[in-house]
């Protein structure tokens, strides 16, 4: 804590005054601009978390918006640029950062083995999958990455960060304890999905992801795809097929009705959408909805 020592950067005096008034807590780091952009949910999540309350995160992407394939507003360019910090997955997963002229960049996925983008006619494009945040070990990484592009930035806490990254690593290996439990006696060995989000959950887990579209989640799958899909649901017998929160189900529900399965929501935890299943939940609440329903669908015991 170093609430006595206000942060480095300069401060409009009412601010500064305001700040010195209001905060004995954390680093007066809330001006009136967001300290640090985090390009979409998870990472703002995870890096609220890390930062603590003294300071502010925001979204490039705010909530009930697809990430995938994101197209910057001019506003986003403008707090992009006046953070401090610019949190991003990596992998392919922001096309957009060439945009944008902050240089002060922190990638979350550095160093994790990222595995090759499962949809083949993509690869191109996209040649690794990005969705690195759907396993909570790997997670456990993208904290570290935080903490340390954190430090970098605002040294003066670099203490804080650690402690508070240290517990936030602690709930998600807790997470994942429960994620091993949960699905460590399972009869159905195939999770059918709407997009490829789940390929590291899937390996962590050792249970396969058949996805409907790829990585982009609105993608219109080929009637021979949906064919196959059904083929390997009759295969297994299987009685869920998994949607998402932010992707209308139609194609889902017609694969569901036409094997005589159910659907169940499996969250890529890419937003917090209002009026779904993920309203008023954060990460770890629509991890742990995310297993129930898997434990469901996998029949685990
Ligand atoms: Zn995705």
């Amino acid at each position: 804590m170093t609430g006595q020592a206000p942060s480095a950067r300069p401060l409009p005096m009412a601010a500064l005054a305001a700040c010195l008034i209001a905060t004995a807590l954390a680093g007066c780091a809330t001006g009136d601009r967001p300290d640090v952009m985090a390009t979409f949910y998870p990472l703002q999540y995870l890096t609220q978390r890390v930062a603590g309350d003294g300071y502010t995160v925001e979204s490039v992407v705010e909530p009930g918006t697809e990430p995938h394939e994101y197209q910057l507003t001019p506003t986003d360019v403008q707090n992009v640029n006046k953070a401090k910090l610019l949190v991003i997955q990596g992998a392919n997963f922001e096309g957009w950062t060439d945009n944008v002229d902050q240089k002060n960049v922190v990638t979350a996925s550095r160093g994790i083995a990222l595995l090759e983008n499962p949809e083949e006619e993509e690869r191109d494009e996209v040649p690794q999958d990005p969705h690195t945040w759907l396993d909570p070990v790997f997670a456990q990484a993208m904290v570290r990455n935080i903490q340390q592009g954190l430090a970098n930035t605002f040294p003066e806490d670099a203490g804080n960060f650690k402690a508070n990254a240290d517990r936030l690593v602690e709930d998600l290996q807790q997470l994942h304890t429960e994620f091993e439990a949960g699905l460590a006696d399972c009869r159905k060995p195939i999770a059918i999905t709407n997009h490829a989000a789940f390929a590291y959950m899937a390996e962590r887990y050792g249970f396969t992801m058949i996805a409907i579209s790829g990585l982009a989640p609105d993608a219109e799958p080929s009637a021979q795809t949906i064919k196959e899909v059904q083929d390997k649901a009759k295969e297994h017998g299987v009685k869920v097929i998994f949607f998402e929160d932010l992707v209308e189900p139609r194609v889902v529900n017609m694969i569901a009705e036409n094997v005589g399965a159910q659907t169940r929501v499996l969250s890529p935890v890419e937003a917090i959408v209002p009026g779904t299943a993920t309203e008023g939940k954060d990460y770890f609440g629509v991890m742990r909805m995310n297993l129930e329903n898997l434990r469901e669908g996998l029949e685990c015991a």
